[in-house]
């Protein structure tokens, strides 16, 4: 019987030492915060202003939203992905444009070349998501221009092929249904991706009524995540970010500078990059030839390696090759005349308002009805690691840019 006694007696100690410690795991675990952050494709700050957005408006209200977010230099897809991921300029990531050439590893990148897009070597920095992993925080990306490559031979623990014609609806349900899992496989960091308006834009211009109809869209389907959000039993620990990779300037046809019928391709070792934002490596004995006839096009700027403007943070990464050229704002550079087209375009300098993007967020960690300056896209790094209890690795991003829309 003595025996029996103590045994009950070290189960019991056992049990309510069992009890207080996992109760304690759940409240910490139950307490740890999300970050569920969206990047709608080409939204330019503005959009908002030309229709109405009335989940948008609302996360205003509720939350946070910026004057506009900067993009990097070039103002294009992949680079801008990678920076809001990473926090460093698309110079010290190495992503420097949609399509390069990296003489580094001998190698295409595209973002049409399945090998490439999923090739890590390419990546350089640290995403997000890897840090996140690193540190024991689950992570899942839905398209997030990175995620599909291993970086630092890490992923995060859900990731998606590229599927473009995944139907937007259904995305929802795919993050809602992350964000159900039980505790111990539920992602606190997700990062997915829609991308629209950014083909309607560069089809229709951004003052065309079907950007704004796809605007008025995009933000009625901001307003179902947002009510299936609030439908989570820790909806409170959920901090939802809506943000944008750049924004959309009209392009004209007669306001097109067509290269093909002004140099010539012998003058270059390699054509990179696309519209408006060219990279070329000189064929050296036609170096000066070439430098002078594209230098002496009024509408473009052509700027030598290493020789940009600071602002631009960019063009000493050697997979921005000898010569970057980009067109002037409210004109657009091609390759080809089929290529010259009325519509929209972005790739421009990252100053020009016109590429700026969006930031809207709310949440436990953002204050309410607060309106942050314009910041640049970079500094998302830092904010995230902060709202994470992340310790961050060195980026050119900023916190104390955007600590002043933290509670
Ligand atoms: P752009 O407007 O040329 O800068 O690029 C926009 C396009 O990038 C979108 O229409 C998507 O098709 C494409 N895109 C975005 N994310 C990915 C991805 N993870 N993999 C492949 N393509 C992507
Ligand atoms: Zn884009
Ligand atoms: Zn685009």
């Amino acid at each position: 019987m003595k025996y029996v006694t103590k045994y009950l007696l070290i189960v019991s100690v056992l049990f309510i030492g069992f009890y207080f410690s996992s109760c304690q795991t759940n409240k910490k675990s139950g307490d740890k915060p999300y970050v569920v952050m969206l990047s709608v494709d080409g939204f330019r700050w503005d959009y908002s202003d030309k229709v109405e957005t009335p989940n948008l408006d609302y996360i205003a209200k509720i939350g946070v939203k910026a004057k506009s977010l900067r993009p990097c230099f070039p103002s294009k897809t992949f680079p801008n992905h990678y920076s809001m991921a990473t926090g460093l300029y698309p110079d010290n990531h190495g992503i420097v444009g949609n399509s390069f050439y990296a003489p580094d590893l001998d190698a295409y990148y595209a973002i049409r070349d399945r090998d490439a897009v999923e090739n890590g070597d390419f990546y350089g920095g640290e995403p997000i998501w890897t840090t996140a992993e690193k540190q024991g925080v689950i992570s899942g990306s839905y398209f997030w221009v990175g995620s599909e490559a291993p970086c630092q031979d890490i992923r995060p623990t859900y990731w998606k092929r590229y599927d473009h014609d995944f139907p937007f609806e259904q995305r929802i349900d795919s993050v809602i249904y992350w964000l159900k899992l039980p505790e111990a496989k539920r992602p606190h960091l997700i990062m997915w991706y829609m991308h629209e308006p950014d083909a309607i834009g560069h089809s229709y211009g951004p003052d065309s009524d079907t950007v704004k109809y796809v605007i008025h869209y995009l933000d009625s389907l901001i307003g179902v995540f947002m009510t299936k959000v609030n439908t989570l039993p820790y909806k409170d620990k959920i901090n939802i970010i809506v943000t944008s990779d750049h924004g959309m300037a009209t392009i004209k046809r007669s306001k097109t500078v067509i290269l093909k019928e002004i140099i010539q391709e012998k003058w270059f070792d390699k054509i990179e990059g696309g519209s408006p934002v060219f990279n070329f490596e000189f064929n050296e004995e036609y170096r000066d030839t070439a430098l002078a006839v594209l230098k002496s096009i009024k509408e473009l700027k052509v700027w030598e390696h290493g020789k940009l403007p600071e602002r631009l943070h960019y063009g000493t990464n050697p997979r921005t090759l000898d010569l970057i050229v980009v067109a002037d704002s409210s004109y657009n550079v091609v390759w080809k005349e089929r290529r010259a087209q009325d519509g929209g375009n972005h790739g421009f300098d990252n100053f020009n308002t016109d590429m700026h993007a969006i930031f809207y967020a709310y949440g436990p960690a953002f204050k309410e009805n607060y309106s942050q300056p314009t910041f640049n896209n970079i500094d998302l790094y830092p904010l995230i690691a902060n709202i994470l209890d992340l310790k961050p690795a060195k980026v050119d991003g900023k916190l104390e840019h955007v600590n002043g829309m933290l509670k």
